[in-house]
């Protein structure tokens, strides 16, 4: 069986022709699917019966399972989803003042083993299916219907290397971004990479006006290769390179995320080294304040070293943020939930 929510536009519109269907039936599914959020093909009222039972036949309409959820006092809500093979996936919902901004995760685990992220500690198992990237934002979304609210904002920044399942994630992308799916303007989906440069290269020329996020957290391969082994294989100088290609052939700016541990890349040294990397691009930088997990020793660097290499990235033309923090009572790292799920199940 084919599940609609995997199929963007297009590749609906082509399916239904293979059927023997006229184009519009796939805009009019989409509708029906994303607008009026119709959970079973029999609500859809305008398509003839004997078509809806050809959908009933062939299709479905498949969400994951809402598994765990944990709620924050200050809005965050982090929940873990269970999908048909039993693996589960994490996401979580943050209430920015400009919306809520859902973090979505691409693949069932991670191969990338940052040293200090909790959703690599479990290896990548698989990539996740289009239907079950798309179905994070629904759940959420019906979390959220109970308040009146929805997802208005979209990183895909979860568990998994985003341009390591590429195609589907793209596919998500235009289903999240169409006026006839979900609606969501470009400028207010991200995806958030650890660095792959053929799929920075790809992503140049796709014509989204979609955001692209680095996560650099180093400003040296010394550095780097010790907590992003990814760099061994795309050192600094050629991710350089493949941004300022980006910049220039999508015109777009990227924004390079900059995770702050304590005594490992928060000296002025490295604010200095940065500076000098980032140096010819049109970037901004983001430092996050690091959330320690058990499973590894690194520490976060304290306020008065945060804001020290702030300021200094600033007084050197660096626009510079440092992240908001979330779900501080909760288990805030990405993956933390899904490690502790494990744990707890001995698995
Ligand atoms: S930080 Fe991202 S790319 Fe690195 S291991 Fe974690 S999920 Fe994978």
């Amino acid at each position: 069986m084919i599940n609609l929510y995997g199929l963007e536009l297009t590749k609906l519109e082509e399916l239904m022709i293979s059927y023997g269907q006229k184009r519009y039936r796939a805009t009019q599914l989409f509708t029906w699917l994303y607008e009026k959020k119709a959970r079973s093909f029999d609500e859809m009222s305008d398509v003839s019966k004997s078509f809806r039972e050809v959908l009933n036949k062939d299709f479905c309409l498949e969400l994951p399972k809402l598994y765990r959820r944990q709620d924050s006092k200050d809005g965050t809500i982090k929940i873990l989803l269970e999908l048909n093979d039993g693996s589960k996936v994490e996401t979580a919902l943050m209430p920015y003042r400009y919306g809520n901004a859902i973090c979505v995760s691409s693949q069932v685990g991670c191969n990338m083993a940052c040293a200090f992220c909790a959703s690599g500690l479990l290896k990548k198992k698989r990539n996740l299916e289009v239907s079950e990237i798309v179905g994070q934002v629904l759940v959420m979304n019906s979390i959220l219907e109970e308040k009146n609210e929805k997802v208005t904002h979209i990183v895909v920044m979860g568990t998994g290397e985003p341009f390591d399942n590429y195609d589907n994630v793209l596919d998500f992308i235009r289903i999240m971004n169409h006026p006839k799916g979900m609606a969501i303007g470009a400028r207010h989906i991200t995806v958030s990479t650890c660095g792959l440069i053929p799929g920075i290269m790809r992503y140049a020329h796709e014509g989204l006006q979609i955001n692209l996020a680095i996560s650099l957290h180093a400003p040296n391969d010394e550095i780097r290769n010790k907590i992003m082994p990814i760099s061994k294989g795309y050192p600094l100088p050629k991710l350089m390179e493949a941004v300022k290609y980006y910049e220039k052939e999508a015109n777009r700016r990227v924004t390079f995320e900059y995770i702050m541990l304590k005594g490992v890349n928060d000296s002025l040294e490295c604010a200095k080294e940065l500076v000098k990397l980032i140096k010819g691009t049109l970037a901004y930088v983001n430092l996050i304040p690091y959330n320690p997990v058990d499973e590894n020793s690194f520490l976060r660097s304290d306020d008065k070293t945060v804001h020290a290499f702030f300021s200094y990235l600033l007084q050197h033309g660096v626009n510079t943020t440092i992240r908001k923090e979330f779900g501080n009572d909760i288990d805030a790292a990405c993956g933390q939930l899904r490690a502790k799920d494990q744990h707890e199940k001995g698995n």
